[in-house]
């Protein structure tokens, strides 16, 4: 028995060490990047509440993402777990029935979501947090959930959310200012991620050729690929940080077209202002991508 107990107390502290496990106050989880930025703007300096993302989860978007161990220490913590929803997550079913009890919210809920084609392994496209618009009213979905979690501190919640609110606007207002005079408007991407900026901003996604990571792009695709990026003039192709670029070099090899990147904003700094400075940088690449002929 002791010998158990001893191993017990080892793993706990292992695990503690590892994944922090806190006594008092509410732990809330988040799965991943984006919804980080933002609760994290809503919480503030309250000490009350902790907040951490899936361990393992720092590469970028969830598709296929599978949880691990330390999502499961971590999950069988959390007070509430904040989820983006419209099929970002594909481990939810898991998740519920592992912890049938936690409390669990999707962020997208109320935001007008853009249907897949017709064979898409989701029914919607889950990248909506790319529309500042959109990140208000996750961000409102955050301090709802965190409202009813921690009522005493409601009133603080709901200053933070406000604040960061009318800073979502005013990146809005800069996209908007920023992206309508450009005269080129047509984009190919490399992941489906930009539907719901394009919509948001005027701009025409011609094309989004989607790869596995280790997916090379066949002759045949890279011939259709061309040919479509000829018809439209060769505009600009956006990789991404976080996704290989070698068939958009194979594609600009054929076209001409240049290479830019575009920054889904599903990794990067931790701090507070991170999502408007990759929004801002995203902007800065566009309009110097599409502004001239
Ligand atoms: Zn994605």
């Amino acid at each position: 028995m002791k010998k158990l107990l001893a191993a017990l107390c080892a793993c706990s502290l292992i695990f503690s060490a590892a994944y922090p496990v806190f006594a008092e106050g509410k732990n809330v989880v988040v799965s991943f990047y984006p919804l980080y930025i933002f609760a994290m703007n809503v919480i503030g300096d309250i000490p009350d509440i902790s907040l951490s993302r899936l361990s393992s989860n720092q590469t970028g978007c969830l598709h296929d993402y599978q949880l691990v161990t330390g999502d499961m220490v971590s999950l069988s913590n959390a007070d509430l777990f904040l989820i983006n929803g419209a099929g970002m997550e594909g481990f939810l079913e898991t998740a519920a029935e592992a912890f049938p009890e936690l409390r669990t919210v999707s962020c997208s809920e109320g935001i007008d979501l853009i249907k897949n084609d017709e064979g898409a392994e989701t029914e919607y496209n889950a990248h909506v947090w790319l529309d500042p618009c959109n990140a208000i009213i996750m961000v409102e979905n955050i301090r709802n959930a965190l409202t009813s979690l921690a009522p005493d501190y409601r009133e603080q919640l709901e200053k933070n959310a406000d604040n960061y609110i009318q800073r979502l606007h005013d990146l809005d207002e800069k996209l908007k200012t920023g992206l309508a005079p450009l005269e080129n408007r047509d984009i190919v991407t490399f992941h489906e991620a930009f539907p719901y900026f394009a919509r948001a901003y005027g701009l025409n996604v011609i094309a989004v050729i989607s790869l596995e990571p280790d997916e090379g792009i066949s002759p045949r695709m890279l011939a259709e690929l061309v040919e479509k990026v000829r018809t439209a003039g060769s505009p600009p192709l956006f990789t991404e940080p976080q996704y290989q670029s070698d068939a958009a070099l194979a594609v600009s090899a054929e076209t001409g077209a240049p290479v830019r990147e575009l920054d889904p904003a599903v990794t990067g700094p931790m701090t507070c202002d991170a999502y408007e400075n990759i929004m801002l940088k995203n902007l800065e690449v566009l309009v110097e991508s599409l502004g001239t002929k």
